[in-house]
C-alpha cells in the first residue's frame, strides 16, 4: 500500500527536523513543507493540506520546541492529531443493532467495488450472528444481478433481484419488504453505479432511497481515484444522505490519500476498508490505530487488543513485563523468531509493531525471510547462556563471533548481520520501555 510510503516520508521529515541543532521557525517550516509534499503526493486534497499546515504551525511554537522538549515527538503528536481530525468527522455513523431491522443502502460509481463490498459487509455481520440479506437494485448493468447472486450464494446469504424487472425502485422496495417479512436484521441494498457521475444516476439513487428509507447510506469509494475523491464524494453526499464511507482496494497501488479527502467531503466516517478481492479481505477502520500505523508509531491500541485477544491469559503478565522493561536479549529475539516462524498468536502480535515483521518478513518474500530467520536461530544455538541473556551488544567481541560462526557452520559476516538485526530490534523494543497499558486508541504510552 502506497500509504506506507506516505508514513515513511512524514517520519523522515520529522527525523530531519529533530537532527537539526537549532529548531527555529525555518526548520519547522521546512519540516512542514516536506510533510505537505508527501501528503499531496498521496493525493490528499490541496486545500486540506494547506489547512493542516496552518493548524500545525499554530499549535507548534518553535520557542516551545527549543526548550529541551522532545521536538520530534511534539511535532509527531501534532501531525497525528491533525490527521486524526481530518479522518474523524466527530460523529459516529448510524450503528445497526443485531435483532432489529436496519436497511443499509450502498452507493458508488461502477467498478468501485460496491457489489463485492455489499457481500463482504453482509458476510462480516453474518459471522457475528446477524441475519443479513442482499437486494440487487442495479438493473442498469447487465450481469449485476448474476454477480450478486453468485457472491450471495457462496456466502450463503439470502438475496433478491430480477432478470425481467427493469425498475430498480420497484425491485428495491419489493426486496426490502420481503426481507422485513423474513425478519432479517440487516437488509443491504446494492444500487446501480454507472460509469461516471451523471444526473440519471443521482436521480435513481434518490428514488431508491425514498422507496426504501435506509437507516444508513454507505458510499463506496475506490482508493485509487486520487485527487478526484473529494469531488466525487461530495457529489454523492449532495444527492443522498451519505452516513458512512467504505474505501476499497487499499491493498493495491493506490495512494490512499483519497480516503482522507472523502471523509472531509462527506463529513462521514470511514467504517471499513477493503483489502482484497476475497470475502474476508475486509477490515474495520479505526482512525487512531490507522494513523499510528501510518506514521510508523506502531498500532498501540491494536497491539494491546491483540495481546488480550490471542495471548493466553497466564502468559500476558510475563510478556507485558518484558515489554515494559524494554530490555531486549538474544534469548528474547530467539523466542520471537520462534513465534514468527509459527506465526502463532504472539507472532501475529509482533507483526503489528513497526519494523518487526515488515522488514524482517516483507510481504512476498516470506520464504527468504524464513530461511534467514532459521539461519539466525542456528547461530544463536551456538551461543552461551551469558550471551543469550546479555542486553549488551558490546559483549559480542570478535573472538565470540568467530566461535559462533565456526560452531554453527556459518560465516562471520552472517554473525555480524545477525548482530545488526539484534541492535535494530533492540531499538524498537526499547521504545516500549515504561509502557503503560493504554486504553484503546490512547496515545499516552508513546
Ligand atoms: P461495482 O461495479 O462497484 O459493483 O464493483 P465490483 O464489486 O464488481 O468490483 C469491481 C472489481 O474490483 C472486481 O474485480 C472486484 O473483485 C474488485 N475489488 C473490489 N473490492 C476490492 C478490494 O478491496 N481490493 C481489490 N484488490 N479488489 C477489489
Amino acid at each position: 500500500m502506497v500509504l506506507g510510503q506516505l508514513g515513511g516520508s512524514i517520519t523522515r521529515a520529522l527525523q530531519q527536523m529533530s537532527n537539526a541543532t537549532i529548531i527555529d521557525e525555518k526548520v519547522v517550516s521546512e519540516c512542514l513543507n516536506e510533510i505537505s509534499r508527501a501528503l499531496l503526493q498521496a493525493d490528499v486534497q490541496f486545500k486540506m493540506v494547506r489547512d493542516m499546515q496552518a493548524n500545525i504551525k499554530r499549535i507548534v511554537n518553535p520557542d516551545d520546541l527549543a526548550a529541551g522538549h522532545n521536538k520530534r515527538r511534539i511535532m509527531q503528536k501534532a501531525v497525528f492529531d491533525e490527521l486524526c481530525r481530518i479522518l474523524d468527522p466527530g460523529k459516529p455513523s448510524y450503528t445497526p443493532k443485531k435483532g432489529k431491522t436496519s436497511i443499509i443502502m450502498f452507493v458508488g460509481l461502477q467498478g468501485s467495488g460496491k457489489t463485492t463490498t455489499c457481500t463482504k459487509y453482509a458476510h462480516y455481520h453474518q459471522k457475528k450472528g446477524w441475519k443479513p440479506a442482499l437486494v440487487c437494485a442495479d438493473t442498469f448493468r447487465a450481469g449485476a444481478f448474476d454477480q450478486l447472486k453468485q457472491n450471495a450464494t457462496k456466502a450463503k446469504i439470502p438475496f433478491y433481484g430480477s432478470y425481467m424487472e427493469s425498475d430498480p425502485v420497484k425491485i428495491a422496495a419489493e426486496g426490502v419488504e420481503r426481507f422485513k417479512q423474513e425478519n432479517c436484521d440487516l437488509i443491504i441494498v446494492d444500487t446501480s453505479g454507472r460509469h461516471k457521475q451523471e444526473a440519471a444516476l443521482f436521480e435513481e439513487m434518490r428514488q431508491v432511497s425514498e422507496a426504501t428509507k435506509p437507516d444508513l447510506v454507505i458510499f463506496v469509494m475506490d482508493s485509487s481515484i486520487g485527487q478526484a475523491a473529494f469531488d466525487q464524494a461530495q457529489a454523492f453526499k449532495q444527492s443522498v444522505s451519505v452516513g458512512a464511507v467504505i474505501v476499497t482496494k487499499m491493498d493495491g497501488h493506490a495512494k490512499g490519500g483519497g480516503a482522507l479527502s472523502a471523509v472531509a467531503a462527506t463529513k462521514s466516517p470511514v467504517i471499513f476498508i477493503g483489502t482484497g478481492e476475497h470475502m474476508h479481505e475486509f477490515e474495520v477502520f479505526d482512525v487512531k490505530p490507522f494513523v499510528s500505523r501510518l506514521l510508523g508509531m506502531g498500532d498501540w491500541s491494536g497491539f494491546m487488543d491483540k495481546i488480550h485477544e490471542v495471548v493466553p491469559t497466564d502468559q500476558q503478565p510475563e510478556l507485558l513485563q518484558k515489554l515494559s522493561e524494554g530490555s531486549f536479549t538474544m534469548r528474547l529475539m530467539y523466542e520471537q523468531f520462534q513465534n514468527m516462524l509459527k506465526m502463532g498468536p504472539i507472532g501475529q502480535v509482533f507483526s503489528m509493531l513497526p519494523g518487526f515483521s515488515s522488514e524482517l518478513m516483507p510481504k512476498g518474500h516470506e520464504k527468504e525471510s524464513q530461511a534467514k530467520i532459521k539461519r539466525y536461530m542456528t547461530m544463536m544455538d551456538s551461543m552461551t547462556n551469558d550471551e543469550l541473556d546479555s542486553t549488551n551488544p558490546k559483549l559480542m567481541n570478535e573472538s565470540r563471533m568467530l566461535r559462533i560462526a565456526r560452531g554453527s557452520g556459518r560465516s562471520v559476516r552472517e554473525v555480524v548481520d545477525m548482530m545488526e538485526e539484534f541492535k535494530r530490534l533492540a531499538k524498537i523494543w526499547s521504545k516500549m520501555k515504561g509502557l503503560k497499558i493504554p486504553k484503546k486508541g490512547d496515545m499516552s504510552a508513546l
